[in-house]
């Protein structure tokens, strides 16, 4: 099963629908390509290694996974 990708100028923006559903993911999320909303996240993260999340909208088919690697953090020493 797979959808349409996400453009690579809407990246910007699904990243900060991810984040904005991580805050209330109760509440529903516009998709960042067709602003519809309905677009369902699934965290697939394998923290602490990376955060894995699969965007599909109904509305226009889009089905795409988003890897953000997690830097590790870093200790100022004191
Ligand atoms: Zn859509």
């Amino acid at each position: 099963m797979s959808g349409n990708p996400l453009p690579p100028d809407r990246f910007r923006e699904a990243l900060a629908r991810v984040a904005d559903w991580r805050l209330s993911p109760l509440e529903p999320v516009a998709c960042p390509v067709c602003e519809e909303d309905g677009l369902v996240i699934e965290d697939r993260s394998t923290r602490p290694y990376a955060e894995w999340y699969v965007l599909s909208c109904p509305s226009c088919g889009l089905g795409h996974t988003i890897h953000i690697p997690m830097s590790p953090i870093m200790s100022g020493g004191d």
